[in-house]
Formats: C-alpha cells, sequence, structure tokens
C-alpha cells in the first residue's frame, strides 16, 4: 500500500456519457476489501432500462467517434497515457484495497495496461488498409471499420490489466465501448472513465455497467451490441461464446488455465526456484498465467530444496497479497485439505494464513504439495490460488504428456540451460503461450496475448494486431478510375 489513507468509496454508479449514474430503482452489491474485509463501497446492478440506456447513448456516441480521424481519436489515448502516469499511485492503491493484491502487482497491472495503450497509439503507423492495382486501371482496396457498440466483460483479478487489454485497442479502432467489471472489483473501471472523460474522451465513447450474471447476458443480448470480448472461468467462457455466436454477434472468450512448469535436471537451480515460486504465487496464484502443476524430470532434488526455500521466505500479507473473498479462501483451503487426505505430502502449507491486525482479510500462504498423480483432482482443476501440485516423472516426454492431456492450454514452460530440449518442449507444448525459463510468459505487446484449447473459445489473441482485426471489420473496394474505354477481365 502506499502513503495514500484507505477510505471508503462511498457508492459508485454506472459510467455513461461522461459521468457516473446511480439510477434510483436499483439495487446495490457490497464491494469488500480483501485485505481486512472492509466495506469499499457499492455499486448498482444494471437492469435493462439502464442498459438500454447506456446502449443508446453509445450508439449515439459512435456516430461521431466512428468518423473522427484515426489521428485525432489516438490522441485522446495520447493524453489517457499520461492521467494514467500521474494517476498511478492512487490507481494503485484502488486496485490492491478492492483485489487484494500487493501493491507492487497493482502497478505492474497499470504497467502492462499502458503497454497495451502504447500498442494503440502506434494505430495510425500499423494500419493495414491496403491498395494494389489489381488489373490495368482497376485498384482493389482494403478498408477497415469500426463495428459499432462493443462489450467487454472482464474477471476479477485484473481489475485494470484486463479492461485496459481491450479498451484502447477497440476506442482507438472507432468503437464505443461498454465494459461490464466483475462485480467484486468494480470501482477502478469507474476510475478510469473518469479519467477517460478528463483525457477528452467524448461522451457515451466509454460506459460501464455494473452487475452479476443477469445484466451480463441482458449486455450479451442486446441488439444494440455488436460485438463482445470475454475473460474469465472456462464455465462463462464456454457459455458466453455460445450464447453470443448464436446470435451472430463476434465474440471472443478466453477462460481459465492449469499451467504446467516442467524442470529438467540441467536447470539453473538459482533461476529457476526463484521463477517457479514467482509464478505460482505472484497475486496469491490468482492469474491465469500463473503456474499450477509443477513436472520434475528425473533428479531435481536440489532444486525442489530451493523451491521450497523460496517458498517459505514468503511473508503473506506483505510479499503475498489476499485471495478476493472468504468464499475463494474456502475453496481453496478445500483443495488442501482433500489433497492431505488423499495421502499427498504437503510441503508447504499455507493454510490458516492469518495477517496481523487484518483478521478479516481472506489470505492463503503458499503451498506446495508433493507425490501428486498426474490424474489427482489438485493437478487437473484450476485452483486459482497460491498452490503448487508437484508431480514427478523420468523422461521429459512423459512430462509433455501430462502438459498435452491437460483440456487447457493458456501457458507451459521449461527450466533448462540446453536450448535443443528448451526447442523440443516449445515445439511440443498445446499452450498458446510457451516460457524458456520464464514462469509467467506472457508475451510483451505488440505480441498478441491468447491462449489455446479450453483456455480460448473464438479465433484471433486478445490484442496485439489480432486485436485490431477483432474490433474492425474490413470492407473491399474495387475501383475503376481509367480515361480509356478500353475493357479488360475486370471491366
Ligand atoms: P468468472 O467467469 O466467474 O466471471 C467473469 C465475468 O463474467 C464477471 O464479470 C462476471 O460477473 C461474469 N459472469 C459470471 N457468471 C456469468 C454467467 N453465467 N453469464 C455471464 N456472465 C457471467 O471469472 P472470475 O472468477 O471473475 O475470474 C477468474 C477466472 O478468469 C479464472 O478462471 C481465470 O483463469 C480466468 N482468467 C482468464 C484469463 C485469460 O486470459 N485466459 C485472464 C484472467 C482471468
Amino acid at each position: 500500500m502506499s502513503t495514500a489513507t484507505l477510505t471508503q468509496t462511498g457508492t459508485k454508479g454506472h459510467f455513461t456519457n461522461g459521468q457516473a449514474w446511480i439510477p434510483a430503482q436499483e439495487n446495490l452489491i457490497e464491494v469488500h476489501s480483501p485485505l481486512d474485509g472492509t466495506l469499499l463501497g457499492a455499486v448498482p446492478v444494471g437492469t435493462p432500462s439502464t442498459i438500454d440506456q447506456v446502449v443508446e447513448n453509445a450508439s449515439t456516441a459512435f456516430k461521431s467517434w466512428s468518423k473522427t480521424p484515426l489521428k485525432e481519436r489516438v490522441q485522446v489515448l495520447f493524453r489517457f497515457k499520461t492521467l494514467l502516469e500521474k494517476h498511478l499511485t492512487e490507481l494503485a492503491d484502488l486496485i490492491q484495497l478492492e483485489n487484494g493484491k500487493t501493491w507492487p502487482e497493482a502497478k505492474a497491472e497499470i504497467d502492462k495496461g499502458i503497454e497495451v495503450l502504447e500498442f494503440a497509439t502506434s494505430l495510425p503507423q500499423i494500419w493495414d488498409d491496403q491498395i494494389l492495382e489489381v488489373s490495368s486501371g482497376v485498384n482493389c482496396q482494403y478498408e477497415r471499420y469500426p463495428i459499432g457498440v462493443v462489450l467487454s466483460i472482464a474477471p476479477f483479478n485484473f481489475p485494470a490489466m484486463v479492461p485496459m487489454w481491450t479498451i484502447p485497442i477497440a476506442i482507438g479502432c472507432g468503437n464505443a465501448f461498454i465494459l461490464k467489471p466483475s462485480e467484486l472489483v468494480p470501482l477502478t473501471a469507474v476510475r478510469l472513465g473518469e479519467l477517460f472523460s478528463e483525457a477528452g474522451l467524448p461522451p457515451g465513447v466509454f460506459n460501464v455497467v455494473h452487475g452479476q450474471r443477469e445484466t451480463t447476458e441482458y449486455l450479451i443480448d442486446h441488439p444494440g451490441i455488436q460485438a463482445l470480448s470475454f475473460v474469465g472461468s472456462t464455465k462463462v467462457a464456454r457459455l458466453v461464446y455460445q450464447r453470443a455466436s448464436s446470435l451472430g454477434k463476434k465474440a471472443l472468450a478466453l477462460g481459465g488455465a492449469k499451467n504446467h512448469l516442467v524442470v529438467v535436471p540441467d536447470a539453473d537451480p538459482e533461476i529457476t526456484a526463484k521463477n517457479v515460486i514467482a509464478s505460482a504465487m505472484g497475486c496469491a496464484g490468482q492469474r491465469c498465467m500463473a503456474a499450477s502443476v509443477l513436472i520434475l524430470v528425473g533428479d531435481t532434488g536440489n532444486i525442489l530444496d530451493q523451491i521450497i526455500a523460496e517458498a517459505r521466505k514468503i511473508r503473506v500479507g506483505e510479499e503475498l497479497g489476499a485471495v478476493i473473498s472468504p468464499a475463494a479462501k474456502t475453496r481453496i483451503e478445500g483443495y488442501i485439505d482433500r489433497a492431505e487426505a488423499a495421502g499427498y505430502k504437503i510441503l508447504v502449507d499455507g493454510r490458516g494464513a492469518n495477517v496481523a491486525g487484518k483478521e478479516n482479510g481472506t489470505y492463503v500462504g503458499p503451498t506446495l504439495i508433493e507425490g501428486v498423480p498426474a490424474g489427482a483432482e489438485c493437478a487437473c482443476d484450476e485452483i486459482f490460488g497460491p498452490v503448487l501440485s508437484i508431480i514427478q516423472v523420468n523422461t521429459l516426454d512423459e512430462a509433455i504428456a501430462i502438459e498435452n492431456s491437460n483440456p487447457y492450454g493458456n501457458a507451459a514452460s521449461i527450466y533448462t540451460t540446453s536450448g535443443a530440449v528448451a526447442r523440443y518442449f516449445s515445439e511440443r507444448a498445446s499452450s498458446g503461450m510457451v516460457g524458456v525459463n520464464i514462469g509467467v510468459p506472457v508475451p510483451r505487446e505488440p505480441f498478441s496475448f491468447g491462449g489455446w484449447n479450453d483456455s480460448k473459445f473464438g479465433h484471433g489473441d486478445i490484442t496485439g494486431m489480432d486485436g485490431v482485426r477483432f474490433w474492425t471489420k474490413l470492407k473491399k473496394i474495387t475501383t475503376k478510375w481509367t480515361a480509356s474505354a478500353a475493357q479488360n477481365w475486370m471491366s
């Protein structure tokens, strides 16, 4: 936490037409801080009439925003970037308060959001309209158009970063945008809206609607919304993708994960140990890119000793934040209980973690479970907490077979000092993002973010040029503009 004072934010509204809006008739959802259970504030639950109004505001804004030249649109993004940097401490405080992660982790997610924003400010330079003389006097041309009013549905684990995967690119491309943040972390989203207004974004271009399942479903079904992205659990990602696609809408839904880290005997013990623990325990394991299964190949005993030592060093409440809710703590500890009951060894036990003075906080300490068979519950389910299940195998091919057989496909990493082993693994891992000696292999922009298999439904990735392709549609224009009446096959 920075030096800023913890204060209750009070009730925050939806955000539309450049300002907060709390419709009188709507129920409120309370927002509690996982750090210590404090009530931070509340947000309204969006009802159909509110959503209809927000979509209408966005549609009206779209008419002029989509016609605003791209070079002018990105000027707003430049100003927004300056404001994010100016308010970085305040934003990181807010993210930490509502999400429970550590302050450096909260700051890091704004940094990553700014990276996507920087990519979006380069849209005029990378815009890939193309023109070619395809026949004598005849040109074919691509023109890229915004889609209309678009929706982005976000999870709890990154209140700023995940929304920022989509906002700058979609808005930069000329769309009007509605964000449906997680009801668990809705406050940062509203602050982003305020900063957009300060940056001079025309009213109605960026909107926030709060709510849970019913609100989200009404938004997905709304005929005024043409395309949507979703980031969250696989179960909901699949449902949202099917629902949107069945309505003929363009959809991209990123789901959950179960990421495997493979360690071979030639790995550097110190680099590996620190990196494995950072991957598994960072953001309290609540990252879709977090390591969840560690596969040790052959004799790596010395490396495991260092991994255990690294896990034991972590100070809960300082270097390891809270998990999102009491329900999440109970769920995560349940996985550890059942692993223990199944006879696996709890090498480091994070159950019952408490932080002095924050007794109502929801903390789980670092947990390492050894002797786990590949088919065990803790080796297969997405636990989404600071828990690493350790599987021992004899060969790299066995490790790859385990990684390949998991239904998800976000990330997989190998730790080795051999280029040949690294390449062998990278070519065979069944994941969209692969790390070599990197446990959280998030590609830096302009390389795009996106998994495979049950970690993503839809085509393309969510950032980079794929983001531009997703939030636009192409028109193909064929033009004959010649002084002669000569015929050719294009005439
Ligand atoms: P979640 O699926 O519970 O919720 C995500 C969003 O969907 C929220 O805004 C929620 O209000 C809404 N929602 C919930 N149920 C819904 C329903 N039935 N219909 C429509 N909308 C619904 O996810 P979460 O718990 O907030 O986030 C954690 C999950 O997100 C983890 O599984 C994690 O792996 C995943 N995640 C994935 C990525 C990725 O890039 N693949 C990134 C971040 C998080």
